[in-house]
């Protein structure tokens, strides 16, 4: 008998643990959300709830994974139970569950969110490598990935009076405000969300694609798959068939395999959070672990409230309160303006985008976040700033996210609106709307200055 454990992967399709659990397993689902912050925790209890509806109705009843202490274990193993499957990231919180599980004396195989076993990835390798190049010529050579499959219970082992306790209880059904409204999680949502993608106008250029960031609801820009698979609701490997039907069709090609390029950073991130569990609150690169910050509890405030009088962040950050989500182009340019020009240290940036993101993934966001402050792998050098305004024209060439999110700029024409931080005194007199602190020039000799003595 086999016990498959969820902890992160909410879905029947492209599922490695449960298919290597087989159809016969036991699954226990991870029930308990305290560890993951506010919105995250909502998408997981919904998408749970989702996961739990359809194992039973194929006649499997879940356990709780939180009920499994040594003594249940024990009387499973007792019953039969031969390895335990774990799905879980290689990150501090899937370790946990992996020492919990390795307590009982029975094989455990942990089965990690990523596209490819980046075990034989990088097998015979003593380091990860430091540049998403050499990573990325590493899975083009290495990467073996897997069909997805769906996952059919057939039926699974009575459980005995003794073990009844232990089964999966039906959650709440309270409304749950804590997610954004317009999200949808669950598996078929992010089936869904995947088949509209999938039927989208793939003709576009693919910097075209890029150049655009709207609304997370609106089309154009990237996929907007990213909380279905960062929540475990949308298998990357079902992600890359269908991105490989794209790429056989000339029009579609580009955008394919620039999509796929996506998914192969994807994997590095999870890679790197498996060489380095302190990714979440410690640069990878040792020096810059002395970098000097300039730790202003107004200045981080105001960025987190979209208040600091630079258009583009402040569209962008009210974007991530109000909707949960950011285009990348922006993610980087308000995490490097936070960092940078306003010399606030990374982490606390991280602990933001952690409460406020709905596609939260504690890898990716790290591995961005070291990115933006220079201090992580493959991370732009810090002298090299983003320019607001340049910015502001590549990802919002309309003005769409400018005007929508921050209107009280809308009484000035789009050039002027987007240099807010530069207003004449009379055009200020006609907007409530706040003084940079810093404005782009004393931000670059501020984040220049800091380079200078770091490097002394
Ligand atoms: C400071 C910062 C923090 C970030 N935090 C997160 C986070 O917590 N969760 C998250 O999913 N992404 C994060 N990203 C990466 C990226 O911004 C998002 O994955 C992307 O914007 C999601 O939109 P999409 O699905 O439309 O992307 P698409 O461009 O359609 O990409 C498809 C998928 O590829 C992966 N991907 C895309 N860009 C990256 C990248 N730079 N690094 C690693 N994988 C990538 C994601 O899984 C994404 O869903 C962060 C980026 C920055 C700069």
């Amino acid at each position: 008998m086999r016990l498959v454990v969820l902890t992160r992967a909410w879905r029947l399709h492209d599922h490695p643990a449960l298919q290597a659990g087989g159809p016969s397993a036991l699954v226990a689902l991870d029930s308990f959300d305290g560890d993951w912050p506010r919105r995250t925790a909502c998408w997981r209890r919904l998408s749970r709830r989702e996961l739990a509806f359809k194992l039973r109705s194929q006649g499997l009843a879940p356990l709780d994974a939180r009920r499994l202490d040594s003594r249940a274990l024990a009387e499973l193993a007792r019953l039969g139970l031969s390895e335990i499957h774990l799905d879980a990231a290689c990150d501090p919180l899937g370790d946990a569950w992996l020492q919990r599980l390795q307590g009982a004396g029975l094989p455990v195989y942990r089965h990690a969110p990523a596209l490819t076993l980046l075990e034989l990835l990088l097998e015979g390798r003593p380091t990860l490598p430091r540049s998403f190049s050499a990573f990325h010529r590493l899975f083009q050579a290495r990467a073996h990935i897997q069909p997805a499959q769906d996952f059919h219970a057939a039926s699974p082992m009575a459980l005995p009076a003794s073990l009844k306790a232990l089964e999966w209880q039906e959650e709440a059904t309270a409304t749950d405000s804590s997610l954004p409204s317009g999200w949808q999680p669950g598996e078929e949502a992010g089936l869904a969300a995947l088949a509209s993608f999938m039927e989208r106008n793939w003709s576009v250029d693919s910097r075209e694609w890029e150049r655009s960031a709207p609304s997370a609801f609106a089309e154009g820009g990237s996929s907007g798959l990213s909380p279905w698979l960062a929540q475990g609701n949308l298998g990357p490997r079902r992600l890359w068939q269908a991105l490989g039907e794209a790429l056989d069709q000339p029009a579609s090609a580009p955008l394919a395999a620039s999509l796929r390029r996506q998914l192969v950073w994807r994997d590095y991130a999870l890679a790197l959070h498996a060489h380095h569990p302190s990714l979440e609150w410690e640069a990878v690169a040792p020096a810059w672990r002395l970098f000097p910050t300039r730790p202003l509890a107004g200045r981080l405030e105001a960025w987190k409230e979209g208040r600091t009088g630079i258009p583009v962040v402040d569209a962008a950050m009210r974007q991530l309160r109000d909707e949960g989500w950011m285009h990348n182009r922006l993610r980087m340019m308000c995490g490097t303006w936070l960092v940078k020009q306003m010399g606030q240290p990374w982490v606390d940036g991280l602990a933001h985008f952690r409460e406020q993101l709905v596609d939260w993934d504690p890898a990716l966001n790290a591995m961005n976040w070291q990115w933006c402050a220079g201090c992580g792998v493959d991370a732009q050098p810090w002298f090299r700033l983003f320019s607001p305004e340049k910015q502001a024209e590549r990802a919002d060439p309309e003005g769409a996210l400018l005007r929508r999110w921050v209107p009280e700029l809308s009484p000035l024409s789009l050039p002027v609106a987007r240099r807010a931080w530069a207003l004449t005194p009379l055009e200020r007199a006609a907007v409530d709307y706040p003084v940079a602190d810093p404005d782009p020039s004393r931000g670059r000799a501020e984040a220049l200055e800091a380079w200078a003595r770091f490097r002394a």
